[in-house]
């Protein structure tokens, strides 16, 4: 177990003042937590390579997280023995008003990464907070907390970014969004790539072989953290992160791979990816894998204006349908019975009553699905006319789609949308319950970012197929790039932004196109 912070019994917060209380815990970390010969290690190196991030903001408090690697794509290059590191939070970017200070332990198992919860403080504000160890300090990060729940709070403003292939392009994206006024980061998935590409790239990862084991996938992380638009991005607000499959293996469906190798084969290498995204990422205690499990669906509130169901697509599914005699993974199928089995599922039957419950719970005014895929149905057609699915996607999974969006009106969340990634293109959309009927009403919006740095998938092709898909509004693949959505209590306006020259890494950044949602209204208004 990492250095959680476990209050003693008998220690009643509540029975003292902020300032004992706060004496007391750093008591505790002097005392229990710091380890033994841990004060005795100094960085002859910078060990904050990776850079600094947090996350999964609440109302009082955030997930500080760096890890320590001064080695970073060659095992972090740490002795083998817990280090324990100071953290410091501040009121000002220049860290003179110091509120908060604790230590944490870097521990070896969890490849020295930290990950503080801090709490206590006020909700609506922006901190800042570094890190020490060994003599060495971090860059100082920015984060915030939300406002406080049931606070009525005018304007709510967050980017969607996902798949960032290191080799296929540099990060121009991120060294916008790193200066965007934004509140909060969300993370749609394939954070890295676990496979390398052939022929000509602007770069390459720190090998070409896929990482499988722990130290490999820690070496793939630390590579696409080399990055400074991504850890600038990371520096300056709040990420709330989910995964999609590449965090793993492309197109793994629970303990099932594209390679069709052993089931529990395959689950010794998920537990090796999901630890080391644990390790990564700032995610809270919760999240601490166990084995090859790691809980990633939660939520996160912004008052009530908006709250945010952060979905798991991978580690729960079932099979795609209809790959008999074909590899594992995706294909695309001319329709066949089984993409409409009602056995079939895409959450997991926890999940699913997890989200249909926080629905029917929620009195946000905004309630934002943030999941890895397009929930759209997309029909293409094959050569020979037929129509066609992608059976990765939620295509292959109609039947537990059809489920949610028939259930969504009797939740009676209030403006419910979902954003989404995966396909490398940007698509706006109005979801139903039946794709094919046109009186079927739009029970929410959809919208997709494209990607970081990711290719495209084929636009004129594409094209094609939107007169088979009316409910699709908006869709192009031809740019790199992420999403913008600011929310106030009257709409919802969502903004792509794509670069001009994503070879370029200082290219320019335009507005692609925008949406706009009025509330209580699930249709797509473009501006
Ligand atoms: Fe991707
Ligand atoms: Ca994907």
């Amino acid at each position: 177990m990492p250095s959680a912070l476990q209050l003693p019994p008998g220690l009643d917060i509540g029975s003292l003042s902020r300032r004992r209380c706060l004496l007391a815990l750093s008591a505790i970390f002097a005392s229990t937590v710091t380890p033994a010969g841990a004060a005795e290690w100094k960085a002859s190196d910078d060990p904050f390579t990776l850079g600094v991030a947090s996350g999964d903001p609440s109302s009082d408090g955030f997930v500080i997280w760096t890890r320590l690697a001064p080695k970073p794509t060659q095992g972090g290059g740490m002795p083998a023995v817990p280090v324990s590191v100071e953290w410091t939070i501040a009121s000002d970017e220049g860290h003179t008003r110091i509120l908060r200070r604790g230590r944490a332990t870097a521990d070896p198992r969890l490849g020295h990464s930290v990950h503080v919860e801090v709490d206590g403080l006020d909700p609506d504000r922006w901190y800042w907070y570094r890190f020490t160890a060994g003599g060495a300090a971090s860059p100082t990060g920015r984060t915030r907390t939300c406002p406080a729940p049931g606070a009525p709070s005018a304007r709510l403003r967050f980017a969607f970014a996902s798949c960032q292939h290191y080799e296929h392009g540099l990060f121009g994206a991120y060294r916008h969004l790193a200066q965007d006024d934004l509140d909060l980061v969300l993370h749609l998935g394939d954070y890295i790539y676990e496979g390398s590409s052939a022929g000509m790239v602007p770069r390459r990862h720190e090998t070409k072989e896929e990482p499988v084991n722990l130290e490999q996938y820690r070496n793939r992380y630390a590579c696409y953290k080399s990055d400074a638009h991504l850890r600038e991005a990371h520096r300056n607000f709040p990420w709330v992160v989910t995964w999609d499959d590449h965090e793993v293996e492309n197109d793994y469906a629970a303990n099932l791979s594209q390679n069709r190798d052993d089931p529990a084969w395959f689950l010794q290498r998920r537990a090796a990816a999901y630890q080391a995204y644990y390790e990564h990422m700032p995610l809270r205690r919760a999240s601490l894998p166990r084995g090859p499990d790691l809980l990633l669906y939660r939520r996160v509130a912004f008052g009530d204006l908006a709250t945010f169901h952060v979905l798991d697509n991978r580690q729960y599914r079932s099979d795609q349908p209809c790959g008999e005699g074909r590899r594992g993974g995706g294909n695309m199928v001319p329709d066949c019975t089984d993409r409409f089995d009602p056995a079939a599922t895409l959450w997991g039957g926890n999940q699913e009553a997890w989200l249909d419950d926080g629905l029917v719970a929620s009195r946000s005014h905004w309630n934002v699905l943030a999941q890895s895929l397009m929930m759209a149905q997309l029909t293409n057609r094959n050569a020979a006319g037929r129509p066609v699915h992608w059976t990765d996607g939620w295509d292959g999974y109609a039947a537990p789609r059809a489920r949610f969006l028939s259930r969504v009106a009797a939740t009676k969340a209030s403006n419910p949308l979902t954003i989404g990634g995966d396909i490398h293109s940007f698509w706006a959309s109005e979801l139903k319950a039946d794709f094919d009927d046109p009186k079927s009403p739009v029970v929410m919006p959809e919208f997709v970012g494209t990607s970081i740095s990711s290719r495209g998938i084929p636009y004129e092709s594409t094209l094609k197929a939107l007169p088979d898909n009316p409910h699709i509004r908006y869709f192009d693949s031809r740019q790199r790039g992420y999403a913008r959505c600011e929310i106030s209590r009257a709409r919802l306006q969502a903004v792509f932004r794509g670069l001009a020259d994503a070879a370029d890494e200082q290219s320019s950044m335009r507005t692609l196109a925008s949406f706009v949602v009025e509330s209580g209204r699930p249709n797509l208004n473009r501006e």
